[in-house]
C-alpha cells in the first residue's frame, strides 16, 4: 500500500471537471485508489466521479491518497502530481457561503389563489418534464432496468455528439465539462443506485432517477463553497437528460404521486398543461405576480398557489414535506410536528366549486337599469373547457392558446391544433369562442435558452408571429378549419398599431386562399385586435377601421402603461389596476370601438374582480371575459348595480390623480358578492 497526504489548493476545489481529470488519471492504473478526508468525514473512490464529488473537497481540504495494487507507486505519483498541478484548472471563484436548511423553513410570497394544502414537493425545472411515480410489478422489473440502461446509452451518444461539436466550435476547454457529464453516466454510484432503487422500491426508472439524482444533489447543497455547490447543476443536467430520454422512449405513466406540490422557479403554461391535474394539489414558485400567466392559470384551475418566493426552489428536494398556505401567503418546508398538527385540522384546498344555483343561470346579465352585459370565459387549457357550461358563460371570450407552443422545440401539429380548437368550439356553444394567436415571447419564452434582455418589450406576440410565419400559418390554418364546426374568431395579440393588424391579416388571407385552393373545408373568421399597449390605445380609432372587434387586455395595459413588470413581485406595489392612466386607456378604447360600431370585450384579470367589473361597466364596457369560476360572483354583483349611477362614479375616477384616490372612490361602492 502506498499513501501520501495532499491539500486541495485549487481555488475551485475538487469540482466536476477537476474530478473528471482525476478519474481519467486514476482509471489508467490497476491499483485501487482512495481519497480520504483527513478530518475523517468522508472517503471516496478516485475512479468514481460522483464519489469524488461527494467528498465536497473545497479549497484547503486535506486529503490522504491511498493506492493499493501492483502499480500502486506509479498510481500514487500520477494522482499526487495532478493535485500539485491544481488539476490544470484556471477559473476564478467567488467565496459566497451557503448552507441548506433542514429545519422548518418558512418563506413568504404572494398568494394568487385560495386554499391551504399539505403535500410533498415535486420539483420542476423550467422546460423540464414532470416525473411520475408508478408501481412496477415483479415481472416487469427487469424490463424497467433495460429501459433505464437504454436511456443511459442514448444519453451517452447524445453527450458524445455534443462534446465533439463543442470541441470543434469552442475548443477543448469548453468540451471538458461534457467529459464530466459522460463520467456521471458511467458512474456506478448513479447507475447502480438507480437500478437498486427500481428493484427495492418497485419504482419506475424515471422516479428512481429523480430520487437518486436529488439525493446526489442534496450533497451539493450542503457544501460550504458556492462554486462547488453550483456544480450540482451539472448533475441536474445529466439527470434531466436521462429523464427526457426515459419519458421520450418509454411508456407514459398516468399517476403522479397523489399529493404533489409543484415547486419551480417559474412555470410555463405548457408544463402545467402536461401535468396530471388530478394529483397536483398546489403550486409554489420563485417568480410571478398576481397577473403573471402562471397565476392566471392556477386560479383558472382552482389550484392553491403562492408565487414570488424568490430563492425557495433551491432549498427544496423532491419528496420533502411542504405546506402551502395561500391564505397567509406562506409556504412551510419540513414542518415541525406541531406545525403539521396545526395545519392538519385547517387544510382547505382551493377549487372552483360549482354552485348548483349558478349553474342554472347562464347567458348575459342585466343591471338594475336594464343594461345587458355579456359574461364570457377565459380559458387556457382543454381541462377548463367544461367550465364554460358549468359556470354559465356566454362562450369563450379568450382562449390563450400558448400551451400548444411554449415548450422549446415542441409545437402541436396543424391537425392536433385543429382538434383542440374544434373541442373549444363545441364547448363554447352558440356564443362561440375567440382564439388568440400565440402570445409567446416575453414571459412565455419559446426558447428559454435564448431569452431576450427585455422580453416583455421584445419579440413577443404579434411580433413573434410575423417573424416566425410558419408557426403562425400553421395556427391560422388550424383555426380556419375548426371554424367550419361553429362560431370561432381570432384575435391578434399585442398589436402596436394598425400596421401590425394589416400584416397579420395578409397572412390570414393567404392561408384562407390556400385552404380554398386545396379544397380543404374551412370557414372565414372574425378578426379582432388585442388592445393592451399604449400605442394601440392612442391609435385605437385607426385600428378599429381594420378589425371586427377589440379585446382589452388590462393585464398588459397596466404593465405597459405604468411600466411595471406584471411578473415581478418586487414591484407588485406599483402594479395598480385602478390607476387613472389605465382607466383613461380603457375609456378611450371603449369610445373608439363605439364610434366604429365594433364590440369590445374586456378580458384581463380586472373583469374577474367584482368591484373592478363594476367600474368597467361604469366606463361603458358591456362585454366581459373572465376566469369561469368568477362568473357567478360577478353576475351577482352586476345585477345589483345601476349602470347610470356607476357611470357618474367612473367619471370621478377618471378625474382622479392617483390609484389611491380611485381606490377610495371605489371602496364606497356597496353590493354583496
Ligand atoms: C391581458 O393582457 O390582459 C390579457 C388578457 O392577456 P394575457 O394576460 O394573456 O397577457
Ligand atoms: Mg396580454
Amino acid at each position: 500500500m502506498a499513501e501520501r497526504n495532499v491539500q486541495v489548493t485549487s481555488r475551485l476545489g475538487l469540482h466536476a471537471r477537476a474530478a473528471a481529470n482525476l478519474v481519467r488519471v486514476a482509471s489508467q492504473f490497476q491499483s485501487s485508489l482512495t481519497l480520504q478526508r483527513l478530518d475523517g468525514n468522508a472517503e471516496a473512490d478516485a475512479k468514481s466521479i460522483l464519489s469524488i464529488l461527494s467528498l465536497a473537497a473545497s479549497r484547503g481540504t486535506d486529503l490522504r491518497v491511498v493506492a493499493q495494487g501492483f502499480d500502486e507507486q506509479e498510481a500514487l505519483d500520477a494522482v499526487v502530481g495532478l493535485f500539485s498541478r491544481d488539476f490544470d484548472e484556471t477559473e476564478k471563484v467567488d467565496g459566497e457561503r451557503f448552507s441548506r436548511a433542514t429545519n422548518e423553513l418558512r418563506a413568504k410570497g404572494l398568494s394568487v389563489s385560495d386554499g391551504i394544502v399539505i403535500g410533498r414537493v415535486l420539483r420542476l425545472q423550467e422546460g423540464t418534464r414532470d416525473v411520475y411515480r408508478a408501481h412496477i410489478a415483479d415481472a416487469d422489473l427487469e424490463r424497467e432496468r433495460r429501459r433505464f440502461r437504454a436511456a443511459v446509452r442514448l444519453s451517452r451518444r447524445q453527450l458524445e455528439a455534443i462534446k465533439d461539436r463543442a470541441e470543434k466550435e469552442l475548443g477543448r476547454g469548453h468540451a471538458y465539462i461534457f467529459d464530466a457529464h459522460l463520467l456521471f453516466l458511467q458512474d456506478a454510484k448513479l447507475t447502480r443506485d438507480v437500478e437498486d432503487y427500481i428493484f427495492k422500491e418497485h419504482s419506475n426508472a424515471e422516479w428512481a432517477a429523480k430520487v437518486v439524482g436529488d439525493r446526489l444533489l442534496s450533497i451539493y447543497t450542503q457544501i460550504n463553497d458556492e462554486y462547488l455547490r453550483e456544480r450540482g447543476s451539472d448533475i441536474e443536467d445529466v439527470i434531466q437528460r436521462l429523464l427526457a430520454n426515459l419519458t421520450g422512449e418509454g411508456p407514459k405513466y398516468p399517476n403522479l404521486s397523489e399529493d404533489a406540490v409543484i415547486v419551480s422557479t417559474d412555470l410555463l403554461p405548457s408544463t402545467i398543461a402536461e401535468l396530471n391535474l388530478n394529483h397536483v394539489k398546489a403550486i409554489a414558485t420563485d417568480a410571478g405576480g398576481w397577473a403573471s400567466h402562471m397565476a392566471i392559470i392556477a386560479r383558472g384551475l382552482g389550484l392553491t398557489a403562492v408565487v414570488g418566493l424568490r430563492d425557495f426552489y433551491h432549498r427544496t428536494r423532491t419528496g420533502d414535506q411542504i405546506i402551502v398556505d395561500a391564505r397567509a401567503g406562506e409556504v412551510i418546508l419540513h414542518p415541525t410536528p406541531e406545525t403539521f398538527e396545526h395545519y392538519r385540522f385547517t387544510v382547505h384546498e382551493a377549487g372552483p366549486t360549482v354552485d348548483t344555483q349558478a349553474k342554472l343561470e347562464c347567458g348575459p346579465v342585466k343591471t338594475r337599469d336594464g343594461v345587458q352585459i355579456t359574461l364570457r370565459a377565459n380559458v387556457e387549457l382543454p381541462a377548463e373547457f367544461q367550465a364554460v357550461a358549468d359556470f354559465g358563460a356566454c362562450g369563450v371570450g379568450l382562449f390563450r392558446s400558448e400551451f400548444l407552443l411554449s415548450r422549446p422545440g415542441l409545437m402541436s401539429s396543424e391537425d392536433d391544433q385543429h382538434e383542440v380548437y374544434k373541442a373549444l368550439v363545441e364547448s363554447a356553444g352558440a356564443y362561440g369562442a375567440i382564439v388568440r394567436l400565440f402570445d409567446v415571447g416575453g414571459e412565455f419564452g419559446p426558447d428559454l435558452k435564448e431569452r431576450e434582455r427585455n422580453p416583455a418589450l421584445g419579440l413577443r406576440a404579434v411580433r413573434f408571429n410575423l417573424t416566425h410565419k410558419q408557426i403562425m400559418r400553421t395556427q391560422v390554418r388550424a383555426i380556419l378549419r375548426a371554424a367550419a364546426a361553429g362560431p370561432l374568431s381570432l384575435v391578434i395579440p399585442m398589436v402596436a398599431d394598425v400596421g401590425d393588424v394589416r400584416l397579420a391579416k395578409r397572412v390570414i388571407e393567404e392561408e384562407s386562399e390556400r385552404l380554398a385552393s386545396e379544397n380543404v373545408s374551412f370557414a372565414s373568421v372574425q378578426i379582432g385586435a388585442m388592445i393592451e399597449v399604449p400605442s394601440a390605445v392612442l391609435t385605437a380609432e385607426k385600428i378599429a377601421t381594420e378589425v371586427d372587434f377589440f379585446e382589452l387586455g388590462t393585464n398588459d395595459l397596466v404593465q405597459y402603461t405604468l411600466a411595471v413588470d406584471r411578473g415581478n413581485d418586487k414591484v407588485s406595489d406599483w402594479f395598480r389596476t385602478l390607476h387613472p392612466a389605465v382607466l383613461y386607456g380603457i375609456s378611450r378604447t371603449i369610445k373608439a370601438a363605439k364610434n366604429a360600431q365594433i364590440p369590445v370585450i374586456v378580458c384581463g384579470e380586472m373583469a374577474s374582480t367584482p368591484a373592478y367589473a363594476v367600474l368597467l361597466v361604469g366606463l361603458g364596457a358591456v362585454d366581459l371575459s373572465m376566469i369561469p369560476a368568477m362568473i357567478p360572483r360577478v353576475r351577482t354583483v352586476l345585477e345589483q348595480i345601476d349602470a347610470n349611477e356607476i357611470h357618474e362614479l367612473a367619471l370621478k375616477c377618471l378625474a382622479a390623480a392617483t390609484a389611491d384616490e380611485v381606490e377610495d372612490l371605489v371602496k364606497n361602492l356597496s353590493f354583496s358578492a
